[in-house]
């Protein structure tokens, strides 16, 4: 793991982490562009802090999506586990400690658009969310409790596009400073906010063996009674409207062809109209996850309007504190 850090504009304490998996190069490629500019700008007038990670070298060396085990399944780790990823998953943690925003960089061998991730909807995340020039966000918070996203408070995982193209790059970059203008900690240009449309992660679409094929692409609507994907084993008919796939792709993963989604709705801009209404949401959100994989399971079982109703009820001192916390720094 390597650690850079750099002066912030702003009072926020930031984080972007590259190269979680090895074979995706172009977040250490962003994260070392990041580490000239910031520097070259000479930013840091504010007290905060921009630190940037890459954090699997190992994988990266070796050009593998990890040595050991994927480091994106092993958190919150064990600092004596023989596992490579395993053991360095706390000591990334431990560098992400105490953020007030977080941002992993991610390619994919599934077609575009890029989109973002969340498992915890805090203020921090939805102002992370609406400034990126992502259309849509998946709430993973039904799917799996051991990523980065879903063990540490206040991060966004970024899908920036195909695994090596020069096109990733160039968006990851881009979205890094829409990123950094969010939080305040890259004064050039003021932010700018858009809605994002939210798909919830389902579940996880197995794959068998044998020939894979795909049907349909990321975000695109699968008609009730198509065949979302194949193979030798699996064929995946979709018997309800309203699903979309996530991280569609033939060869992208071993064990999964992607992830069944579903259009839960829109994240406003904060400071916005929309701020009341997706702020109980936001609330519900964030009480539900909690940051633990207990709480993961609830999430998955409440994705819906009738549990924000009930999550709402129970909002505690602590989403109140974030509220305050973000309307000082608008
Ligand atoms: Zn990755």
């Amino acid at each position: 793991m390597e650690t850079i850090d750099r002066g912030s504009a702003g009072s926020a304490r930031v984080a972007i982490v590259g190269g979680i998996h090895g074979d995706e190069p172009a977040g250490e490629r962003i994260v070392r562009r990041l580490a000239d500019e910031l520097d070259a700008e000479g930013d840091g007038a504010g007290d905060g802090l921009v630190r940037l990670i890459i954090a699997n070298e190992r994988a990266l060396a070796s050009e593998a999506r990890y040595t050991d085990t994927d480091l994106n399944r092993a958190f919150p780790g064990d600092a004596d586990s023989d596992e490579y990823e395993r053991a360095l998953a706390p000591r990334l943690a431990a560098e992400l400690k105490g953020m007030d925003a977080v941002l992993a960089l991610h390619t994919s061998h599934s077609a575009p658009p890029p989109f973002a991730i969340y498992s915890d909807l805090t203020p921090s995340v939805r102002r992370s969310v609406t400034a990126m020039p992502v259309d849509y966000v998946v709430d993973a918070s039904g799917l799996r409790g051991t990523t980065l996203d879903s063990t540490i408070p206040h991060t966004v995982s970024i899908e920036v596009g195909r695994q090596g193209s020069e096109e990733a790059v160039e968006f990851g970059y881009e979205a890094c400073l829409a990123f950094l203008r969010a939080h305040g900690a890259l004064d050039d240009e003021p932010p700018t906010f858009t809605e994002t449309t939210v798909v919830a992660g389902d579940e996880e679409v197995p794959k068998g063996g044998g020939e894979p094929t795909v049907h349909f692409d990321n975000f695109e609507e699968i008609p009730a009674g198509a065949v979302f994907a194949e193979d030798d084993v699996y064929t995946h008919r979709v018997e309800e409207a309203g699903v979309v796939p996530i991280l569609a792709s033939e060869e992208g993963y071993e064990e999964i062809f992607g992830i069944y989604g579903r259009v839960m709705g829109t994240l406003e801009p904060p400071a916005s109209a929309g701020e009341t209404a997706i702020g109980s949401e936001a609330v519900e959100e964030t009480d539900e996850a909690g940051g633990t994989d207990e709480a993961g399971g609830t999430d998955e079982a409440g994705g819906t309007d009738e549990a924000g109703g009930t999550d709402e009820a129970g909002g505690t001192d602590e989403e109140v504190d974030e509220t305050v916390e973000e309307a000082e720094t608008e």
